[in-house]
């Protein structure tokens, strides 16, 4: 196949549009056919439920080419499970999720000459997501709804080589009890944007947050989950309603104890005992796992991996096999790999 003329090696982690995105409107009770599309814009009134009540979800995955020159997809299923349970949360109808994977699937093909060669380390970042359409003046839900998928090619996430994170414990919090910190709704986002950028002005990479209830426990950052080794090489990782279940994360404890022997534990992690852990990395899409130098709790450095530029060793064998199964080098778990192309 003829691919894009495209800096591949260079293209960052932005938006780039592409010649094909899925479109399907819900209206008077129902999804309609949907289909694909060359319309990259999105009319709507001024009104629209979205614009003024951010009623709205997504998902994010990613294709990419494999060794044995496919194009495939990763656990596609759980973003549209996860999806039908932000849609039920957020009250917008479930876009089906086998009609979900399909229209995963159309939009990767569709946009095929997109998808990053093999070996170049980008990929194919997919971005699902729902919003309400139609003019919403008093608070309650849209009544019309419309579901699409596009996609943007996106670089290595290490490029140049693996920096290790310097993030901070946050005092702005993400999720409140029995909030919505548990589904992808654009919400979250829009009240952590005041949180990282402050992080960003004062040097760190990202923010930890803490459970808001008794800001005793920690959770995840803004955009990914945490994982820590044990100074025994097990993996823990919090356990909280209020932290959204990442795929790359469930893969990952699944790849520990299946591949590699490791135990993996689930459970609350308090702020205090993070010192004595030897590794940390978050988890999530864009990067698998990225390598966690410090935590900086309000002046105290807590210092992971002594403090080296690399991957810690347990963290890297997770990531190193994680990548593997994905990119078809070793074998994977049934039904964990979709194939598009
Ligand atoms: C999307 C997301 C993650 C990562 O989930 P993956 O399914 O692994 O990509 C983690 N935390 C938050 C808050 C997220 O929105």
């Amino acid at each position: 196949m003829q691919k894009k003329d495209l800096d591949w090696k260079n293209i960052g982690f932005g938006y780039t549009q592409t010649d094909y995105r899925y479109v399907s409107n819900y209206k008077n009770g129902a999804w309609d056919e949907g289909g694909l599309s060359t319309d990259a814009n999105i009319v709507l009134g001024e009104c629209a439920c979205v614009l003024q009540y951010a009623q709205t979800c997504f998902e994010g995955l990613k294709a990419y080419s494999t060794a044995d020159g496919k194009i495939v997809c990763f656990r596609p299923d759980l973003n549209a499970t996860r999806m039908a349970d932000s849609c039920r949360r957020m009250k917008m109808p479930v876009f089906p999720e086998e009609k979900f994977v399909e229209a995963v699937v159309e939009t990767v093909k569709a946009n095929a000459q997109f998808v990053p060669p093999y070996g170049t380390g980008a990929s194919l970042y997919i971005r699902p997501y729902m919003f309400g359409a139609d003019a919403i003046l008093g608070v309650k839900p849209a009544n019309e709804f419309q579901f699409r998928v596009f996609c943007s090619p996106v670089g290595p996430y290490f490029k140049g080589g693996v920096k290790p994170l310097h993030l901070r414990i946050s005092d702005y919090d993400r999720a409140a009890p029995r909030g919505t910190g548990h589904i992808k709704a654009g919400l979250n986002y829009a009240m952590s944007l005041y949180a990282i950028v402050d992080a960003h002005e004062k040097g760190y990479d990202e923010n930890v947050y803490l459970d808001s209830a008794t800001r005793t426990h920690i959770e995840e950052t803004g955009g990914a989950n945490i994982i820590f080794v044990t100074k025994e090489g097990n993996i823990v990782t919090p356990k909280s309603d209020t932290i959204l279940p990442s795929i790359t994360r469930r893969s990952l404890l699944q790849v520990a104890t299946d591949y590699l022997g490791i135990k993996a534990e689930e459970r609350e992690i308090s702020i205090d005992e993070i010192s004595s852990f030897t590794e940390c990395g978050l988890c999530g899409t864009a990067a698998v796992i990225s390598p966690v130098g410090t935590i900086d709790d309000h002046g105290k450095i807590i210092t992971f991996n002594e403090g080296k530029n690399e991957m810690g060793p347990v963290i890297k064998r997770l990531y190193e096999t994680l990548r593997a199964i994905q990119m078809c080098e070793i074998p994977a778990p049934k039904g964990w790999i979709k194939e598009i192309l």
